[in-house]
């Protein structure tokens, strides 16, 4: 069975009382109406962390994740935090390979591999983020450009480590654009990327691997996307930042 989530990239948001209000509603909420087995994985700044495990050390079903990682082991690397410091302040999931991040930060499927293998040899699981433009979809192999974006960053990879792999397929144009891909173009992708990793890995370990949706997910969308046979879940931004909202998300199942 694959793991059901829900995780709520709340991007640069925030200040930390907001941060701790956010989480504490959040746990009330999801202690008093959740009824599913969902994973609820909050992903704050990473100035947050530390302060915001204390507030999920009792909801067993909410974990972790940091928004970015670097590439590099150790060093002389100002600014940048490693997947080792991650992993020493108890954090299990990294974002990587954001749109944002490839976009603004120039991270290419080569970075985002590195990005993959210090997260894994430090026991964080990468959240894997892929999809395309709205340009691609409209004029390229759109499906086959995204799964070269795991064919590059992540099929160099063990059975065992893909195992430790959450992948989000988030087409660009229903970021923050309030356009939801439709249950059956999000399933459409979802389906072929889990047909392209039983082609490396075979169809046991596609079968295991959770793949979320991202993309404007609202609590009036999100039934319908989780209610598709290989959308595991979803990656919320904007509506993460509202604890009805996201709670609603949740729910959704
Ligand atoms: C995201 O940033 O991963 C995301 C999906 O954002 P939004 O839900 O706001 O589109």
């Amino acid at each position: 069975m694959r793991k059901k989530i829900v995780a709520g990239n709340w991007k640069m948001n925030k200040v930390l009382d907001e941060a701790v209000a956010l989480t504490s509603e959040l746990v009330n909420m999801a202690k008093d109406e959740v009824q599913n087995d969902a994973k609820i994985i909050l992903c704050p700044p990473a100035i947050y962390l530390t302060t915001i495990k204390k507030y999920i050390e009792d909801a067993p079903n909410f974990s972790l994740a940091a928004q970015n990682c670097s590439d590099k082991v150790s060093g002389a690397f100002t600014g940048e935090i490693s997947a080792q410091m991650l992993q020493s302040i108890g954090v299990e999931y990294v974002l990587i390979g954001h749109s944002e991040r490839r976009q603004y930060f120039n991270e290419s499927n080569a970075v985002l591999a590195e990005k993959v293998n210090t997260a894994l040899a430090n026991g964080v699981s990468p959240i894997f983020c892929c999809g395309e433009s709205l340009q691609q979809r409209q004029n390229e192999d759109y499906v086959g450009f995204v799964k070269n974006q795991l064919t590059e960053s992540l099929f160099h990879l063990s059975e065992e480590q893909l195992l430790s792999v959450v992948i989000a397929y988030e087409p660009i144009w229903a970021i923050g654009t309030g356009l939801t891909a439709s249950a059956l173009q999000a399933q459409e992708m979802h389906a072929a990327l889990r047909e392209h990793i039983a082609s490396k890995y075979g169809a046991d370990v596609a079968q295991e691997i959770s793949i979320l949706y991202g993309g404007s997910v609202t609590a009036a969308s999100a039934a319908e996307l989780f209610a598709s046979p290989d959308i595991d879940g979803g990656l919320v931004g904007g509506a993460s930042l509202k604890s009805r909202e996201f709670t609603n998300i949740v729910k959704a199942w």
